[in-house]
C-alpha cells in the first residue's frame, strides 16, 4: 500500500545557504519482505539509496535525492545503536506518522498528543499537508499504437514518418 503524498517545510539549521529551503515530499510503503531481521531490511534500503544516488559525504539537513527510513514493523520493538524501531522520531514528526496511519489506519500504538488537533484543524508541525502540487498516479501505462516499437525505430524513425503519425 502506497499513502497520500505529504508536503512539509524544510528543517535546515540557521544560516544555511537559500537553497537548502526546499519543501519535503513525504510518503509511507506498507511492504511484506522476506528477510531474515529488520537489519537486513535496512541494509536493502540503504543499497536502493545508493544506485538512487544519495550522497553520504553531504552535510546532514542538505538537500537530498532520497532517505528511506523503517518507520514500523508489526509487533516489533527494540533500541540499538545501528537501527530502532519504530523510528525514534515517529511521533514527533507529522511527515512520518500522517503518511503511516494512511497505510496502517488501525496502528496499535498511541495516538501522539497533536494528532486530535490534526484531524480537526489540519494544521500539524512544519506545514505538513497533503501535497496539492505533487501527487502520485494511480496507473502508468504505455500503449504503443503503431505496428512498430517506439524503442527500435527502423519504420518510423525518419523524421518525416514520425511527423505523420502524431
Ligand atoms: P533521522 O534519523 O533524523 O531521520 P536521517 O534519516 O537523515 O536521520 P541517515 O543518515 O539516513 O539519517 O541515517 C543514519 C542512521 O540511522 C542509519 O545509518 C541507520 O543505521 C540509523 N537508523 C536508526 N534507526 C533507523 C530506522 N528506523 N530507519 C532507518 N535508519 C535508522
Ligand atoms: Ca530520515
Ligand atoms: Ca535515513
Amino acid at each position: 500500500k502506497v499513502s497520500r503524498l505529504y508536503e512539509s517545510e524544510a528543517q535546515v539549521p540557521n544560516g544555511s545557504p537559500e537553497n537548502w529551503n526546499q519543501s519535503y515530499l513525504n510518503i509511507a510503503i506498507l511492504v511484506h519482505v522476506k528477510l531474515q531481521s529488520a537489519f537486513d531490511l535496512l541494509s536493502e534500503l540503504k543499497k536502493i539509496e545508493q544506485i538512487m544516488g544519495r550522497n553520504l559525504q553531504k552535510e546532514k539537513w542538505s538537500p537530498r535525492c532520497i532517505d528511506l527510513d523503517i518507520l514500523y514493523i508489526e509487533g516489533v520493538q527494540f533500541d540499538t545503536e545501528q537501527l530502532t524501531v519504530p523510528h525514534k522520531e515517529l511521533f514527533r514528526r507529522p511527515f512520518a506518522y500522517l503518511p503511516l496511519r494512511d497505510v496502517l489506519p488501525r496502528l496499535e500504538m498511541n495516538e501522539p498528543t497533536w494528532y486530535k488537533k490534526y484531524l480537526i484543524s489540519g494544521h500539524s508541525e512544519f506545514n505538513t499537508h497533503v501535497s496539492e502540487n505533487h501527487f502520485l498516479p494511480i496507473i502508468v501505462g504505455v500503449i504503443n499504437v503503431t505496428s512498430d516499437s517506439f524503442s527500435d525505430g527502423n519504420k518510423y524513425l525518419n523524421k518525416e514518418n514520425l511527423l505523420s503519425t502524431t
